[in-house]
């Protein structure tokens, strides 16, 4: 990755999809956060993933009003993680700090997070002790996520750990040279390794606007969580599928077994319920084997991970994987 010379020492990156409401107050709190750590030389990218309210006119009057603002808009809704790689992609400082524009993270955790990585942390994550204004819902399915993801992946993959986290220079380089186009970005600074290290926070409530994380979106990104980092489902269809034939093994030797004792089964319940039980069986090995074909067809297209629709500082060429 060809970096122009580090003059930056902090970029703070935030994906911003709809938070028209909140960012004015996001980038008021980073700006006095970074400028009390780095004094001017520091760069705040917002990255406007696909926003459909005003986030983007807010983002470039922002950049308008303080030099040290980078605007990035995309030309799509890419999703968090793409969006939060878009602004990787844009960042140039020599620390980068990724978090939320909505304010569930505190940007003035920075300020325990460098002295971290001063004693030679190369990622300061911050790790989730409580989380406010959180529906009972979101914490349970949030909570079991976690849980599933550390037993099934093949790098261990911290727990309650979002996205919020500051990282070195040379561990963003490595993340932007990972080819894939399915990001799960804490899975894949994990397997990056060096030196992590957590810090607890209490999360807290949105500061404006509603989560951008429906039901679906968060299904979603659990599945490619799961196959993006372990390929256990697979060995479980295998296992699934071992133990029908020993079922069916059982049962036909009991139908047998009926039948040289000359009694004609009357079997048309049993008989559905098994048909149904492996069929069903069938189906779900099908799908999860087809998650992971689904996964090398998209990843074999090649296609960029993002396309940028325009900078709201102008005059600077970016660097950008695939782009
Ligand atoms: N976000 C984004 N693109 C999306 C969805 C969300 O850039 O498609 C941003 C959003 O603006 C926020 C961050 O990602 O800064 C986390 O999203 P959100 O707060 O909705 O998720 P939650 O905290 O509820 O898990
Ligand atoms: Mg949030």
């Amino acid at each position: 990755m060809n970096h122009a010379p580090q003059e930056l020492l902090l970029s703070i990156v935030a994906p911003c999809h709809n938070e028209e409401e909140g960012l004015g107050e996001f980038c008021r709190r980073a700006e006095a956060t970074a400028r009390g750590i780095a004094g001017e030389a520091f760069e705040i990218v917002l990255v406007d993933d696909g926003s459909t309210d005003g986030t983007w006119e807010v983002i470039a009057a922002l950049a308008a009003k303080v030099s040290q603002v980078l605007g990035v808009r995309l030309m799509r809704n890419h999703g968090h993680q793409l969006a939060a790689t878009a602004g990787l992609a844009a960042s140039r400082g020599e620390r980068v700090l990724l978090i939320d524009a909505d304010l569930q993270d505190p940007p003035e955790l920075l300020l325990m997070m460098m002295p971290i990585m001063d004693r030679g942390a190369d990622v300061v994550y911050g790790q989730r002790v409580r989380r406010q204004g959180e529906s009972w819902f979101k914490l349970a399915s949030a909570s079991l996520f976690y849980r599933l993801l550390s037993r099934l992946a093949s790098v261990a993959i911290p727990r309650d750990v979002g996205d919020f986290r500051l990282m070195r220079r040379r561990v963003v380089d490595i993340l932007l040279a990972m080819p894939e186009r399915d990001r799960f970005i804490r899975g894949m600074v994990s397997w990056i390794g060096g030196r992590q290290v957590a810090l607890p926070y209490e999360r807290d409530g949105r500061f404006a606007g509603t989560t951008k994380y429906p039901l679906r979106k968060m299904i979603n990104f659990a599945i490619d969580a799961i196959t993006s980092f372990s390929t256990v489902p697979l060995r479980i269809s295998t296992w699934l599928g071992l133990a029908s034939v020993g079922c069916a093994a059982l049962l036909l030797l009991y139908t047998l077994v009926r039948w040289f004792a000359g009694e004609t089964i009357v079997g048309w319940s049993s008989i559905m319920a098994a048909i149904t039980a492996f069929s069903a069986i069938q189906l779900i090995c099908i799908g999860i084997i087809g998650e992971y074909v689904g996964r090398l067809v998209q990843e074999n297209k090649r296609r960029p991970m993002f396309m940028i629709e325009s900078l709201a500082q102008g005059g600077r060429s970016l660097d950008i994987p695939g782009g």
